[in-house]
């Protein structure tokens, strides 16, 4: 929730000083109220622009492999193999983080 309301806040950011209008910046509508103008935000731009939106935590991730990940580690789905020892990840940065931290001992691993 704190990432929709900080999105929000930026958007409506630079109508602040004009009081009378509540216009969206990125399609220059204008609103009557405050709230039917984030209500515009969400339902027609905060969806298609941030597509990758974690349905869990509303946590917007970077891409559609950072949200898997991300949802992977909600669900503690390990898909993620290290082909040397068979430890699993949910995320492949986790796998390299694991060798390289194994290599001090292993220095094939
Ligand atoms: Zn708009
Ligand atoms: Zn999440
Ligand atoms: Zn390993």
């Amino acid at each position: 929730m704190a990432a929709i309301s900080s999105f929000i806040a930026l958007l409506t950011h630079r109508t602040r000083s004009n009081l009378t209008v509540n216009k969206c910046n990125t399609c220059s509508k204008r609103f009557k109220y405050k709230s039917s103008l984030k209500e515009h935000i969400i339902n027609s731009h905060f969806v298609k622009k941030q597509k990758h939106i974690c349905k869990v935590c509303e946590k917007i991730l970077s891409s559609k492999k950072t949200l898997r990940y991300h949802l992977n580690a909600h669900h503690n789905k390990k898909e993620f193999m290290c082909g040397v020892c068979g430890l699993t990840f949910i995320a492949p940065y986790k796998k390299s983080r694991h060798r390289k931290k194994k290599s001090y001992f292993f220095q094939d691993h």
